[in-house]
């Protein structure tokens, strides 16, 4: 019976950065779990779709740059094209960009933000008005970071975005749990994805990071498949405005 609560048969998910680490392992947890998956990515998400066809899920992809200022109505219409309606929102999609603080640049910072905070809370908000709000029930999850809790170092626009992450999940929790939407998010730890792969090739910093870590490895994109299935499921329903950390005890220490 507790299992049923997990359960995604009937609902679908749109998940952004679906083509790679963090959102593929996304897709095919919510998939696996029952979910149809709506992957958002700039480039074709053929690996994703072949792994979730692997198992019989269900898969389609919507390509559209994030970066573009009309990229929130674009998304919307694609997935009234495609007929859907979209009850579980993971805002994944994600940049770095590394630099001392003394030489970020302006476009650099804006490019950080725009992407990791405001599209966040403007996607959010189309999502939650066209579909959820008149459903009186939806789930939304944000990726968050260790840098939600941290400053970083050499990525501070990354750091204040990540800082928002989480203020926006407990803002907009704030409004909408008493209309049937959960916010929450998922702070992963130290991931061996693309996002990190600049910091594993350092071999110091591969070393300090590793030293750090409770568990004593990167994680992996499947290591939020979990937490993933949880936030996105009747599981939750008493879950509100939190962020949960799977760091591997990172945040422990
Ligand atoms: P990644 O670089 O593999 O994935 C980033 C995803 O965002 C990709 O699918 C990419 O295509 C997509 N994306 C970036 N810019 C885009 C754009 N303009 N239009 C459309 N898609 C765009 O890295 P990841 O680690 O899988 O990152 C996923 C999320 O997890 C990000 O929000 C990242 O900040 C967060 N995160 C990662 C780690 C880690 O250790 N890897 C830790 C904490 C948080």
């Amino acid at each position: 019976m507790i299992l049923d609560l997990f359960s995604l048969k009937g609902k679908t998910a749109l998940v952004t950065g679906a083509n790679t680490g963090l959102g593929q392992g996304i897709c095919i947890a919510l998939a696996e779990a029952g979910a149809e998956v709506i992957g958002v990515a700039r480039r074709s998400c053929e690996e994703t779709a072949e792994l979730i066809k692997e198992s019989n899920g269900s898969f389609t992809e919507i390509i559209v740059d994030l970066s573009d200022k009309n990229a929130v109505t674009k998304i919307t219409e694609q997935t009234d094209t495609l007929g859907k309606t979209v009850d579980i929102l993971v805002n994944n999609a994600g940049i770095i960009k590394r630099a001392d603080a003394i030489d970020v640049t302006e476009d650099d910072w804006d490019q950080v933000i725009n992407l990791n905070e405001r599209l966040v809370f403007f996607l959010s908000q189309a999502v939650a008005k066209k579909y959820m709000i008149p459903k009186n029930e939806g789930k939304i999850i944000n990726i968050a970071s260790m840098l939600s809790y941290q400053g970083g170092i050499r990525v501070p626009a990354y750091a204040a975005s990540k800082s928002a992450v989480m203020g926006i999940t407990k803002a907009l929790a704030n409004e909408w749990a008493s209309l049937g939407i959960n916010i929450n998010a998922i702070a992963p730890g130290y991931m061996a994805t693309n996002n990190t792969a600049q910091l594993r090739q350092d071999a110091d910093r591969n070393e300090a990071v590793l030293d750090r870590i409770p568990a004593a490895r990167w994680g992996t994109n499947m290591d939020l498949a979990g937490t993933a299935v949880y936030l996105a499921s009747h599981a939750s329903d008493y879950v509100n405005g939190f962020t949960i950390a799977v760091d591997g005890g990172w945040l422990s220490r």
